[in-house]
């Protein structure tokens, strides 16, 4: 077992914390109320915790005897009751921006979750948390280049610096820069590709949907599968989020690189093709 190994909350926090390189005393804080629940609220955690339900009962016995005649036939009854209660269950989290995992591997292998840019800035390099390049992977140092999770580039479209932590762009970029080095080098400009298995699932991202004016949900006959598209303000397709939709996701990858218009109506429709959702 590892000894690193961490799920506390607190704890993940201590290490994700102690890689910022300087921690202001605090300043201000802002105090609220405790928090009453747990005292209020008995905690039962016996039930398995990805139980669905939670049956519970209710029983009460009642009567009461009271004077009778002796050929009475109304006596007082005694009974018990019983009453089922289902209550569902249901999940609630809090975490930080990093996984689990990612914390826990980042701490075994002695490795920040963020860019380290210590180095860069002490040789005098320009950083804004990671190493600035230009679209050729320049640094602002002469004949130093950077590509990578750590390089940061101001994308070509416009919008503020970027910094790419995706295997896809690290393998983009770093053939980019060695271009670049030979003096052969041609603008780059990332694709914004990033793919993840998770378990059963491929996760693929294509293009910059997060800058997107709207975004259609395309419905995918798996029922595991999940196709969202993302349109700008003219409707042209700039970024796909794809879960188990690689086919799809390669005819978007085209139209996000031609800047391809399409109609959202025909795209949202089960029964039409994908392709029938370009205009022009
Ligand atoms: C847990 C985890 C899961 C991930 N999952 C995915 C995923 O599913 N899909 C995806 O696309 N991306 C994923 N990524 C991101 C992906 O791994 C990175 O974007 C990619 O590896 C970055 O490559 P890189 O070459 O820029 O940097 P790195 O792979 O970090 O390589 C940098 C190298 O430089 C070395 N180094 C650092 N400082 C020095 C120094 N001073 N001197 C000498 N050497 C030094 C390091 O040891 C390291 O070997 C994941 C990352 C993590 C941590």
């Amino acid at each position: 077992m590892n000894k690193h190994v961490t799920f506390d909350a607190q704890a993940a926090l201590g290490f994700v914390r102690s890689q910022t390189t300087h921690v202001e005393t605090a300043v201000n804080e802002t105090v609220y109320p405790d928090i009453q629940y747990p005292g209020l609220v008995p905690v039962d955690t016996s039930a398995h915790p990805f139980a669905q339900t939670v049956t519970y009962y209710s029983s009460d016995k009642f009567g009461r005897a009271d004077w009778i005649n002796g050929n009475a036939d109304d006596i007082p009854l005694a009974g018990t009751e019983l009453a089922e209660f289902k209550t569902s269950v249901y999940t609630a989290a809090i975490g930080y921006g990093w996984g689990w995992e990612e914390v826990n591997v980042a701490m075994t292998i002695g490795r920040n979750l963020q860019a380290d840019d210590a180095l860069a800035r002490q040789a005098g390099i320009a950083c804004e948390r990671g190493v600035l390049v230009d679209e050729y992977c320049r640094t602002s140092a002469p004949d130093v280049l950077a590509a990578g999770d750590v390089a940061v580039a101001r994308p070509a479209g416009g919008g503020g610096p970027i910094r790419l932590e995706s295997w896809q762009n690290a393998q983009d970029q770093g053939a980019a820069a060695a271009l670049s080095a030979l003096d052969a080098g041609q603008p780059y400009l990332p694709s914004g590709a990033v793919w993840s298995e998770q378990y059963e699932a491929m996760v693929q991202i294509a293009g910059f949907p997060a800058r997107a004016g709207r975004e259609v949900l395309r419905p995918q006959a798996d029922a595991r599968a999940l196709l969202s598209v993302a349109l700008d303000e003219d409707g042209r397709v700039i970024g796909a989020v794809a879960v188990n939709a690689a086919r799809e996701l390669r005819q978007l990858r085209q139209w996000i690189a031609q800047g391809t218009r399409v109609d959202p109506v025909q795209l949202a429709r089960a029964d039409a093709p994908l392709s029938s959702a370009r205009i022009g």
